[in-house]
């Protein structure tokens, strides 16, 4: 199929757009490109889903005219793939963290950073492990060698977590987590 035109907008821009996709159970799943959608809807596997009334774009190919919505509802059962806590390692903790030192933000020379060190009997965890860049890191050694009360003194160094540390959860879950905030937002 050809994009040859929208309103308003060049076959280019149309390609780029995303489309919300929810379960049989109205559950917001995760986004597809327009192109996924298109397949989707001219296949009955999903339908347009009347979720807010603006936007959606007209898409013409030479033979049809279709209209797509923001949002679309599957028609069949999603065949939900297993999906497991992944093992704590370098790479996943990494990912987790969105490849930023939870200290001060920063993306390079990235470590794993046991908050309370093994040392002291710290756990090799999710709720113990964080991204750090090695500056970080060795800021955090030298505070924690030189203290007497760790934790307090860490705080008046300003080296404060910025999120707590837990396991990923469902990619599903998250993504509609993220969802409704953003839905949320957009009502008020
Ligand atoms: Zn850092």
């Amino acid at each position: 199929m050809t994009i040859s035109s929208m309103r308003g907008a060049n076959a280019m821009q149309v390609l780029e757009q995303s489309v919300v996709v929810f379960s049989q159970n109205y559950l917001p799943l995760c986004r597809i490109n327009i192109k996924r959608a298109i397949v989707l809807l001219l296949t009955d596997k999903a339908q347009p889903l009347g979720f807010t009334t603006e936007g959606g774009w007209r898409v013409h190919s030479p033979s049809l005219v279709i209209d797509v919505p923001k949002h679309i509802r599957l028609t069949v059962t999603s065949n939900e793939r297993m999906w497991k806590v992944p093992p704590v390692n370098r790479r996943e903790v990494l990912r987790r963290d969105h490849h930023t030192c939870q200290y001060c933000g920063g993306g390079k020379h990235l470590t794993l950073d046991h908050v309370m060190p093994r040392s002291r009997g710290g756990s090799h965890t999710w709720d113990n492990l964080v991204t750090a860049c090695e500056k970080c890191n060795s800021r955090k050694g030298d505070v924690w060698r030189q203290a007497a009360s760790r934790l307090r003194t860490l705080f008046e160094a300003g080296m404060q977590l910025r999120t707590k540390p837990k396991a990923p959860i469902h990619p599903a879950i998250s993504f509609a987590e993220q969802f409704w905030i953003d839905m949320q937002g957009s009502l008020e």
